[in-house]
């Protein structure tokens, strides 16, 4: 970065009193593995600022499945494994089950691992197997 252009940052109202234009040399240019790294790394505190994890709630016979900021920004979201594992399991309603839950994994037969996970305010989850 040169100094015009670190000059123009700081103070956007310099721009005008500069002693000369900005010219496409004042910009700095990163290799294309630098953009990578910056961008992986901007993902990554994304995923981590808006967790990044996978959620079932299921209530009665009905379930939703909350999906990952990872999940959400692919544009695969329709084609999320974790999903396709709960619905392998919602097939039955099990009032034990009622609740909120953290998808850790799916298993190598497709299966879903739930961890309880629900939220302050939930009722009281019921006496039961985890599923
Ligand atoms: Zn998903």
């Amino acid at each position: 970065m040169t100094d015009a252009l670190r000059r123009a940052i700081a103070d956007p109202g310099s721009v005008h009193a500069a002693s000369r234009p900005l010219t496409p040399d004042d910009v700095p240019v990163y290799s294309q593995a630098a953009l990578d790294r910056a961008v992986a790394a901007e993902r990554a505190r994304v995923y981590a600022e808006l967790g990044n994890d996978h959620f079932v709630i299921f209530a009665g016979d009905r379930w939703t499945v909350g999906h990952s900021a990872e999940c959400r920004l692919s544009g695969h979201m329709h084609e999320c494994d974790y999903h396709a594992a709960v619905a392998r399991i919602a097939t039955w309603h099990d009032p034990g089950r009622d609740g909120r839950w953290r998808i850790d994994a799916v298993d190598s037969e497709g299966l879903p691992s739930l961890v309880r996970a629900d939220l302050p305010g939930d009722p009281p989850a019921a006496q039961g197997e985890t599923p």
